[in-house]
């Protein structure tokens, strides 16, 4: 192990087994909580190259037994009506998606710990990018989906060899199907828990890394179950724990106004409640955010901003992504609707400010 951990659970502070991936007593998400006096980074950390195995020290695994190229995504520099935005394009992943980063993650702890078959709750992205590892792994793969699932993902899910499920009911429906199947099989749970968090951190350490460790004044993130916004605030307090960075950016959590349990919860202040998703943007249609509670303190910790985009805001970001020669699926080019909606609505916000957008995903067949 390069760095001791243990897993605590998130509402009663027991320590969990290390193949759990709720707590059982309590049924609360665990956290990787890591002994920090153990973590030593490698000497000339901050002048290597960023890239996503550059950061084993700060993943809960002891070495990368598989990986598929993930991570080290391009930071392009581009502007929109009159303003300088960086997009940290994702879709350059090796299942375009920035799941990958937390899929390789997952995948290589089941392979720690000797598991032989995984399952997982998706929407969609997330099925297609642990169904390609479990494959590189040698794994069984069993992928729950909801039954109205985009069609072109289901068939790339199916091509990357895993089984599949459909679920009736929405993703949270799917989540339980996994959860009882991992129960009665012992299969590894892959999906949005402590390992994939930690995975996903990396977004930001290589962001950090390639604005040379300046970071940006705000930067808009999409969301549905929430785990990116935990994993990046998790990520720059590592950074600042090691005096790599002094300060935070803010964080804007955009999702679509058909599907906003969190922007509800945070600008009413009070707890994330279930909302029936009906989104075009398929892969952050999440009725209730497993990261949630996690993600409304990434938004504090960060004075951040929850904002929603309507439906045809996040089209017109797709054919406006596009017009410039960026690929994004709607819920990948989320974030950049917030970010244009912000523009035009508040742009004394933007003045000035080094903003950064994340195109998370691009596997909707092209129309
Ligand atoms: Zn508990």
């Amino acid at each position: 192990m390069n760095t001791a951990y243990r897993l605590v659970c998130t509402g009663c502070a027991r320590v969990a087994d290390y193949s759990a991936f709720r707590c059982s007593a309590c049924g609360h998400i665990l956290d990787v909580a890591y002994d920090y006096k153990s973590l030593k980074l490698p000497a000339g950390f901050g002048s290597a190259r960023a890239g996503h195995r550059k950061y084993l020290q700060f993943f809960p695994i002891d070495r990368f037994r598989i990986h598929s190229r993930e991570g080290g995504t391009p930071l392009v520099d581009r502007r929109i009506g009159g303003a300088r935005v960086l997009l940290k394009l994702e879709t350059y992943n090796p299942t375009r998606s920035f799941k990958d980063r937390g899929s390789v993650i997952e995948i290589n702890k089941a392979l720690e710990l000797g598991a032989h078959s995984i399952c997982c709750a998706s929407t969609g992205n997330m099925g297609l990018s642990v169904a390609h590892y479990a494959h590189i792994a040698g794994l069984r793969c069993t992928i729950f989906i909801s039954r109205d699932a985009n069609r072109h993902k289901i068939s790339l899910i199916k091509k990357a060899g895993a089984r599949l499920v459909r679920v009736k009911g929405d993703f949270n429906a799917a989540l339980r199907a996994a959860e009882t199947y991992a129960g009665k099989t012992g299969a590894f749970v892959c999906g949005d828990y402590h390992y994939r968090k930690e995975g996903q951190k990396s977004v930001i350490f290589e962001l950090v890394e390639q604005m040379r460790y300046s970071v940006p004044d705000i930067i808009f993130v999409p969301v549905g179950n929430a785990t990116l916004i935990a994993a990046m605030h998790k990520g720059l307090s590592e950074f600042r724990r090691f005096s790599l960075i002094r300060k935070f950016p803010r964080i804007v959590a955009v999702q679509s106004e058909m599907c906003d349990p969190l922007v509800r919860a945070y600008n009413s202040k009070r707890d994330v409640r279930y909302m029936r998703p009906r989104t075009v943007a398929d892969a952050i249609a999440v009725g209730y955010p497993t990261f949630g509670f996690e993600g409304l303190g990434a938004l504090r910790a960060t004075h951040g901003i929850a904002m929603s985009v309507s439906e045809q805001e996040i089209l017109d970001a797709v054919s406006e992504l596009r017009s410039i020669g960026i690929g994004a699926e709607t819920g990948g080019a989320a974030a950049f609707a917030g970010f244009v909606r912000l523009r035009k609505k508040n742009p004394a916000l933007l003045e000035g400010s080094k903003a950064v957008v994340l195109i998370t995903g691009n596997n909707e067949p092209r129309t």
